[in-house]
């Protein structure tokens, strides 16, 4: 059965939906909003371009945590393959990586920023409701 994640502008939330028919309303749980956003995951963009996700490990656990250039390399090549803009203060760290800064110390500064610890998401992201509607 077919799992459908919608975003609900009003809660800044992403549902997932158990979607038995096409017909299903499809509406936030929390405030009734009936306007939700269909939101696509980020793998199924990546397998589209024949990348599978044993590749996208494989890209993992190539890479070298005490290396500031490989963690850099890996983290340009996984937003190109899921088709991601990075943003001008991910650049500038990767930047900063490549140029061989510490890597602690550029994550930290990222997360004053308001990324979170994987570095990937703004604070501002929205929710994730663990639930299943
Ligand atoms: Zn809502």
């Amino acid at each position: 059965m077919p799992i459908y994640e919608y975003y609900c502008s009003e809660c800044n939330t992403i549902y997932q939906f158990l979607v038995r028919s096409e017909r299903k309303e499809i509406k936030c749980p929390k405030c009734g909003n009936d306007n939700l956003e269909r939101v696509m995951s980020q793998f199924s963009t990546s397998s589209s371009k024949a990348k599978s996700d044993d590749d996208f490990a494989a890209d993992m656990a190539d890479i070298d945590e005490n290396d500031p250039r490989s963690m850099a390399k890996a983290v340009r090549r996984m937003a190109d393959d899921m088709g991601e803009d990075l943003g001008p203060e991910l650049e500038h760290a990767l930047e900063r990586l490549e140029a061989g800064e510490d890597p602690e110390k550029v994550e930290q500064e990222l997360e004053e920023m308001g990324f979170s610890e994987d570095g990937a998401l703004p604070s501002s992201a929205p929710g994730r409701d663990p639930g299943l509607y």
